[in-house]
């Protein structure tokens, strides 16, 4: 496309905050749009994570970028998912062999299962040929707007630099959110949730490889989730995820300012009279140098924009790994907000209002969490009875035909004709 130019025939400059899947995206869309971007990253390091989902017409936009592919041939190859007991025999699966895989529908592995930091590589080599430039170790230190543009200080510099818009896609704790919107809107841009979870890579044991991923759970709220990151099950991510109301102890270990050792000894103590999957996390956790804690937090708020300022993915709507969807509203939301940019670059206050006004029926609808914010608390149960009862409702399930059945809807398949949402088509893609 030809460079998007100002009145004077420069060729606009828009900065993107963060360079994860929502800010490579945007990238990507808006230097193919034709405007310059730099995108300044505050990490020097590789990026890393877990396993995230790419689903719905979030599929669309990564085939628009010219890398499903690329995605497809680098997903974990998880099938399929098994609950296990309190010895870890299994009670139940979904698309457990390769030959079940209609049944992913209603679990929790999705067509696309791929790596945080393989899915980012992929996106920001994709923005990098676009010619984006991007600033790793580098954040914005001072947001200044006025009616010709937004003058910006990054940290790498020490001189101003003017850009015609803004993009926050630094995530939940975002940086450019505190700096450019009114402090009413920093108040309180988070709704806690009672889910904590901790995730690590491991090596799993060698007789517990099988390429699908593996849940059990305890009473009090208590699970262990282990998936598969190759083939072979070999390389695995471990999950403990806890769901208690009012734990303060759980409260004060996700607070920011405990230590990884003081974490994982919470969970080993936590965990304690747990059986089955246990040792071996308990085992791979201690040995484990990409450990993260957290408690699950949403991002709730009004308005995502303010005046030349937009904010995409989780720095807008994080809706939390409970929705699965954080990463597919982060894709789309970056391939929009780019395209009601190009589509207005003259006034973004606009062009972010009309990105919001589009896709914020979406997030609401696909970003809250399951079963009326209920999920976590009826999948991860309190009492031994609870268990008992999911239990037996998973084992009648898988045995009754029914996953099947409803994979055969067209509402359960991933790309089928009756989606609620279609993507805006903009002159650039
Ligand atoms: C390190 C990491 C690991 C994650 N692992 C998982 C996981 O295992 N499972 C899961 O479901 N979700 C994970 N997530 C969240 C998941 O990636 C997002 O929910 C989703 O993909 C939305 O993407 P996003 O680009 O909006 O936000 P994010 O993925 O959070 O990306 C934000 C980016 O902004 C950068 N950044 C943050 N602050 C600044 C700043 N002040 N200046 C410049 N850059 C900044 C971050 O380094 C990051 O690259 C992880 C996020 C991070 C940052």
């Amino acid at each position: 496309m030809a460079p998007i130019t100002d009145e004077a025939g420069n060729q606009r400059r828009v900065l993107v905050v963060g360079g994860g899947p929502a800010g490579s995206t945007a990238a990507f869309w808006l230097a193919k749009a034709g405007f310059d971007v730099q995108v300044a990253e505050l990490s020097s390091v590789a990026p890393y994570g877990q396993g995230i989902d790419v689903t719905d017409e979030a599929v669309a936009v990564v085939r628009g970028m010219g890398v499903l592919d690329t995605i497809k041939a680098n997903t974990t190859g998880e099938t399929g998912f098994a609950l296990l007991d309190d010895q870890a025999r299994e009670i139940g699966s979904l698309g457990r062999n390769p030959s079940e895989a209609k049944e992913k529908g209603i679990s929790p592995s999705q067509e696309i299962e791929i790596m945080r930091g393989t899915l980012t590589k992929i996106l920001v080599d994709a923005a990098k040929a676009q010619n984006v430039q991007y600033r790793y170790g580098c954040t914005v230190s001072s947001i200044d707007q006025h009616a010709g543009g937004v003058t910006v200080k990054l940290s790498d510099s020490e001189s101003p630099e003017d850009f015609t818009a803004i993009i926050g896609a630094d995530g939940v704790a975002s940086q450019t959110r505190k700096l450019s919107f009114p402090a009413s809107a920093n108040a309180n841009p988070f709704v806690q949730t009672d889910t904590y979870c901790a995730y690590f890579s491991m090596e799993a044991d060698r007789q517990t490889r099988v390429p699908y991923s593996r849940l059990q759970h305890a009473d009090k709220g208590r699970a262990i989730w282990i998936r598969p990151i190759d083939a072979e099950g070999k390389k695995v991510s471990c999950y403990f995820i806890v769901t208690s109301p009012n734990n303060a102890k759980l409260q004060d270990i996700a607070r920011p300012g405990a230590t990884q050792g003081e974490r994982k000894a919470f969970l080993e103590e936590l965990y304690h009279d747990m059986d089955g999957v246990k040792q071996e996390a308990v085992r791979g956790m201690h040995q484990s140098t990409d450990f993260y804690f957290s408690r699950i937090v949403q991002v709730a708020l009004p308005t995502w924009h303010e005046g030349r300022c937009g904010l995409v993915g989780d720095a807008a709507y994080c809706p939390s790994p409970l929705s699965g969807q954080g990463t597919t509203l982060a894709l789309i939301g970056g391939y929009m907000i780019a395209g009601e940019l190009a589509a207005n670059p003259a006034d973004p206050a606009a062009a972010f209002e009309e990105y919001q006004r589009k896709f914020q029926g979406y997030v609401k609808e696909e970003g809250s969490i399951p079963l009326g914010g209920k999920a976590p608390a009826i999948f991860e149960p309190q009492s031994r009875l609870g268990l008992w009862i999911l239990r037996t409702a998973f084992w009648g399930i898988t045995r009754s035909g029914l996953p099947q059945l409803l994979e055969n809807l067209p509402s359960f398949q991933s790309e089928g004709p009756t989606k609620k949402f279609r993507l805006p088509q903009y002159a650039f893609a």
